[in-house]
C-alpha cells in the first residue's frame, strides 16, 4: 500500500527544535477538528512540565491527553495500563496513525520486543506500554533507566487506591518506581471521581501536590433510561431488536443470566456472546477479541467485562440488574459512544439489587466508615434510577456540576408525573412506627394491605390501626413506595438486622406532618400493569445511527470496505476508520483528497493508508 505521507513519530519536532502546536499535532495525526471539553488545558499543563491528575469520564478521551504530549516531546512516555488487551489495542491504534509504540508484557515474542528494544535504543519509540508488574521489576527500572524517559502516564490511576473499586496491589510500587526513575514527570488518569479515592491517589503516587482536573463529566451523546424491573427480559429483547446490528453490551449480575441471555438473543436472530469469570479462558479471551474485532456484536457478560474495553463505536448498553453505585453505572454506559456519536442506555433497577448490593457490602466492607460510604452511594443510585427530574441534571449535581435539562433522558423526553404521596408516606412509616421498626419491606406490606398470615397473627398485627389502611393499592405500588422513600431519604435500611426499615429524622417530618413529600407515580407499578406504556417505551428505541436513507446503503459498502481493510492488516475495524469517519463519507462523499483530509478522523497517515481506496468507493457509488 503507498505510504508516502511522513511517519507522525517523524513529525515531532521541525528543523528549529521546537514541537508543533497540539492542535496542528490533533489535525495531522488524528485528524480530530477539535479538542473534547478539558483535553486542550490537560495537554498544556503536561507540556509546560507539570504533574498531573485528570479525572474524566469513561470514553471523555483519556489517551488523547497523555499520547499527544508524548508526540510532541523528545523521548519515550511510559505507560502504565493494567491489562493486555487494551495495550495491544491502544499500541494497533497508534501503529495506524503512524505513531512508533510497543507493550512490553508476557504476550508478545522476540521480534517484537527487539522492535521494541530498537525504538527505545534509537530514541524513535514515542510510547511504551507497561503492566505494573513488569514495572516494578529491577530490570525494567534498570532498563528504563538507561533510556530517555520524559514521562510516567498512569492509566486506571484508581486502582492504587483501597477506596477505588478495582485496588491492585501492584499498582502501590508505582511511587516507589517513580522515585528510582528520579521523580520523572507523572501523569495520572482515572474516571473514579469521589474525592476520598481523588486524595488517596493523589498521596500514593505523588510526592507533591499535582495539578488536579476534575469534571467535564457531561456524555451529552448518550441517552440515558432507567426503569423498574418487570417482565425484564423481554423488555431487554425488545430493546436490542431496535438497535439490530449494532455493537452492545449488557451488563447481568449472574453468570447464569449472561448466558442464558446470551442464548436468547441468538435465537431472536442477533449475533450474541457471554463473558464471564466462570468462562474458560481461551472461551473469555476469544470473546472479548470477538468483541473488539467484529462488528454487529453483543456481548451479554458480568462487571468482569469492559475495564479496558475501548471500543469506540459500542452502540448500546443495557443493564438488566443495577450497579452498586453511580460511578460504576457512569463507567459502564460509558463504554458506549466513546466517538461521540450518539448511543443509547438503558438501566433495569430493583429493591432485589439494593438488597443484594447491600449484604454485600455488610459481608465485605473492612469498616463502619467503609459501610457507610459504601451504602451512601447505593442510596444515591436508587434516588437517581428514582429521580423525579432530568437524569443528566441529577447525575452531573452528582460529580459537583451544574446542568441545563438535558432533552435527551427519558424524563426530559416523556415528563414525569408525580403526586403528593405524603398520606401514602405516613401510611408505609406509620406502619414501620407501631412494628416497633423491627420489620422488612414484605411483612409491612402485609399489615398495609392487610394480608393474614401465620406472622401477622402471630405478632398481633392485624389488630394494628394500621392493618389494611393501604389496601386501595397493589403490592407492587407498596414496593415501589418504599423504594422511592428510600431513594429520598425517608427511609433507611438496617441491612445487619434482615434489611428492616427505620424511619429517619426527614421521614419524621413528614410522619408528623411538618413537611410533604411528591413522589413519581410513573415507576409505581411494574409487571402487567405497565405492558400500554412499554409499548411506548418500545416505539422510541431506534438505530443510534441517524443517517438518511440513501445514505446508509453507502454506509453499508464503506462498513464493508472497513472490514476487507481490517481483515487485512489484522487489526480491528475501528483501528481503520471510527463509525463518526464512515457517518461523515456517507454523507458528504467527499471527491478529492482534500476534501477527504477534512473529514472526522481522516490524519495523514490514514490518508495514505486507506485514503484512496475509500474514495474509490465512494466514486464507483455514483452520485
Ligand atoms: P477514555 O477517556 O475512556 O480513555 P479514550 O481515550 O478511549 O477514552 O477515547 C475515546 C474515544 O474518543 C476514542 O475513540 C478517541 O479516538 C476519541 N477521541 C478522543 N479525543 C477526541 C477528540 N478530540 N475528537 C474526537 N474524538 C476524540
Ligand atoms: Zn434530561
Amino acid at each position: 500500500m503507498a505510504f508516502d505521507a511522513p511517519l507522525a513519530s517523524e513529525m515531532e519536532a521541525d528543523s528549529t527544535g521546537s514541537s508543533p502546536d497540539p492542535r496542528t499535532l490533533l489535525a495531522d495525526v488524528w485528524g480530530f477538528q477539535d479538542f473534547r471539553p478539558g483535553q486542550a488545558a490537560i495537554i498544556e499543563a503536561i507540556l509546560a512540565g507539570e504533574n498531573v491528575l485528570a479525572i474524566m469520564p469513561t470514553g471523555a478521551g483519556k489517551s488523547l491527553c497523555y499520547q499527544l504530549p508524548a508526540l510532541a516531546s523528545p523521548g519515550v512516555t511510559v505507560v502504565v495500563s493494567p491489562l493486555i488487551a487494551l495495550m495491544r489495542d491502544q499500541v494497533a491504534q497508534l501503529t495506524a496513525l503512524g505513531i512508533e509504540a510497543g507493550a512490553l508484557n508476557s504476550s508478545i515474542d522476540m521480534e517484537e520486543y527487539r522492535r521494541i528494544m530498537g525504538g527505545l535504543r534509537q530514541g524513535t519509540l514515542k510510547l511504551l506500554y507497561v503492566a505494573p508488574e513488569r514495572l516494578t521489576r529491577p530490570e525494567t527500572i534498570t532498563l528504563l533507566r538507561e533510556s530517555n524517559i520524559t514521562t510516567l502516564a498512569i492509566d486506571e490511576a484508581h486502582c492504587v487506591s483501597q477506596w477505588g473499586h478495582d485496588f491492585r496491589p501492584e499498582y502501590m510500587e508505582i511511587g516507589r518506581v517513580r522515585e528510582e526513575l528520579g521523580g520523572v514527570r507523572t501523569v495520572a488518569f482515572t474516571a473514579t471521581a469521589d474525592a476520598a479515592t481523588r486524595d488517596d491517589i493523589a498521596r500514593r503516587l505523588f510526592t507533591e501536590e499535582p495539578r488536579m482536573f476534575l469534571g467535564g463529566f457531561d456524555r451529552p451523546n448518550l441517552r440515558l433510561a432507567m426503569r423498574p424491573k418487570g417482565d425484564t427480559k423481554r423488555r431487554i429483547l425488545e430493546f436490542v431488536a431496535a438497535h439490530k446490528g449494532e455493537n452492545g453490551v449488557i451488563y447481568c449480575s449472574s453468570r447464569a443470566r449472561t448466558e442464558e441471555l446470551a442464548e436468547a438473543l441468538n435465537e431472536a436472530g442477533h449475533r450474541a456472546l457471554p463473558y464471564h469469570a466462570g468462562l474458560e479462558k481461551g472461551v473469555r479471551d476469544a470473546n472479548q477479541d470477538a468483541f473488539l474485532a467484529e462488528d454487529g456484536l453483543v456481548v451479554v457478560a458480568t462487571i468482569a467485562f469492559g475495564m479496558g474495553i475501548d471500543k469506540p463505536d459500542v452502540r448500546f448498553v443495557c443493564h438488566w440488574d443495577m450497579p452498586k453505585n453511580i460511578e460504576s453505572y457512569y463507567q459502564e454506559i460509558g463504554r458506549a459512544g466513546r466517538d461521540g456519536l450518539p448511543a443509547d442506555t438503558l438501566t433495569f433497577y430493583g429493591m432485589d439489587d439494593v438488597r443484594l448490593h447491600s449484604q454485600r457490602i455488610e459481608e465485605s466492607a473492612s469498616s463502619d466508615e467503609q459501610k457507610r460510604v459504601e451504602n451512601q452511594k447505593l442510596t444515591a443510585l436508587l434516588a437517581l434510577c428514582e429521580a423525579p427530574r432530568c437524569r443528566r441534571q441529577s447525575l452531573l449535581a452528582y460529580f459537583g456540576e451544574k446542568a441545563e435539562p438535558c432533552g435527551n433522558c427519558d424524563l426530559c423526553l416523556n415528563g414525569v408525573e408525580t403526586y403528593d404521596a405524603t398520606i401514602d408516606a405516613q401510611k408505609a412509616m406509620s406502619a414501620m412506627a407501631r412494628t416497633g421498626q423491627r420489620f422488612a419491606t414484605e411483612h409491612l406490606i402485609n399489615i398495609l394491605v392487610g394480608t393474614d398470615t401465620d406472622a401477622i397473627r402471630q405478632w398481633g398485627h392485624d389488630r394494628l390501626p394500621t392493618f389494611g389502611v393501604g389496601k386501595d393499592r397493589p403490592r407492587t405500588v407498596w414496593r415501589g413506595i418504599f423504594r422511592q422513600l428510600y431513594g429520598a431519604g425517608l427511609i433507611s435500611m438496617d441491612i445487619a438486622n434482615h434489611g428492616r426499615w427505620l424511619i429517619t429524622d426527614a421521614g419524621k417530618e413528614v410522619l408528623g406532618g411538618r413537611e410533604t413529600i411528591a413522589l413519581r407515580a410513573d415507576v409505581l407499578e411494574t409487571g402487567r400493569g405497565k405492558r400500554e406504556r412499554d409499548r411506548g417505551e418500545r416505539s422510541r428505541a431506534a438505530p443510534a445511527l441517524d443517517l438518511a436513507e440513501g445514505d446508509r446503503a453507502l454506509f453499508d459498502v464503506l462498513r464493508g470496505k472497513r472490514q476487507e481493510l481490517a481483515k487485512e492488516a489484522g487489526v480491528p475495524a475501528y483501528v481503520v476508520f471510527a463509525d463518526r469517519t464512515l457517518v461523515e463519507l456517507a454523507s458528504h462523499r467527499p471527491r478529492t483528497r482534500d476534501a477527504m483530509r477534512a473529514i472526522h478522523g481522516v490524519g495523514q497517515t490514514k490518508m495514505a493508508r486507506y485514503g484512496d481506496a475509500f474514495l474509490k468507493v465512494i466514486e464507483d457509488a455514483g452520485l
